[in-house]
């Protein structure tokens, strides 16, 4: 049974959403602040098998939980709740470690869809037991990214990746040498497929830069196609 802690200080919101994942079978725990948020996940950082995080909550904001458990080398999967409208909250949400976010108010098929989402990822990557049906590992220019442990090994230098920046890897390694549009990014690694503002993905990139890249402003591999989106190279 997957394990999910609701962020969320408003009540009725955060009791009928425990209502009806409970009904889907999920374990739910409820958090209705930050703080009482990341002593959970710290005290037992593996309890959790995804964290829906409301962006609006008293004290500290879902961003600065979100950014803080990342610091903590916490990488339990994140579903922002966003306000509708608001592109700048989006952005802000990838930056901070969310892993997808969904605009409030939304539907409740949605929300189960993006959820269950994340979590077959998360056991693709982790757990599959068909050692050929996963990527495994990938070894690129003295880099090697496992898939697996969500690790981007460099030398000695070791970076936790979360799991949609090794999501959004595995379908650019995928198709390496080839652009990918934004929008198939955002259609084949998020699912999403309407209205959204393909600048969220231009944030994951520059993040996967700094992880990737010796110098992140002169990238090698992760180059931009301009007027369509980004392509990967692992042997410039
Ligand atoms: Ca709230």
């Amino acid at each position: 049974m997957s394990v999910v802690l609701i962020v969320e200080d408003e009540v009725h919101l955060a009791e009928g959403l425990r209502f009806n994942l409970e009904a889907e079978g999920y374990e739910v725990h409820i958090a209705a602040d930050g703080e009482t948020a990341l002593d959970r996940l710290r005290t037992s950082p593996t309890r959790y098998d995804a964290v829906l995080l409301d962006v609006m909550l008293p004290g500290r904001d879902g961003f600065e939980v979100a950014a803080e458990l990342r610091r903590s080398g916490i990488f339990v999967p994140i579903l922002m709740l966003t306000a509708r409208g608001r592109a700048e909250d989006v952005l802000r949400g990838f930056e901070s470690g969310a892993d997808d976010y969904l605009p409030k108010p939304f539907e409740l098929t949605i929300l189960l869809a993006r959820l269950g989402g994340l979590l077959r990822r998360r056991e693709w990557l982790t757990h599959t037991s068909e050692p050929h049906a996963k990527p495994g590992r990938f070894t690129f220019a003295g880099k090697t990214i496992d898939f697996e442990a969500l690790e981007l090994h460099s030398g000695e230098r070791t970076v936790k990746l979360t799991l949609m920046e090794a999501e959004l890897l595995r379908y650019l390694i995928g198709r390496e040498g080839k652009a990918v549009s934004r929008q198939a990014l955002l259609a084949d690694v998020w699912g999403m497929r309407e209205d959204t503002d393909t600048r969220a993905i231009d944030n994951f990139i520059v993040r996967l830069r700094r992880h990737l890249e010796d110098d992140p402003v002169s990238p090698r591999h992760l180059l931009t196609v301009r007027g369509v989106g980004y392509r990967f190279v692992a042997e410039p």
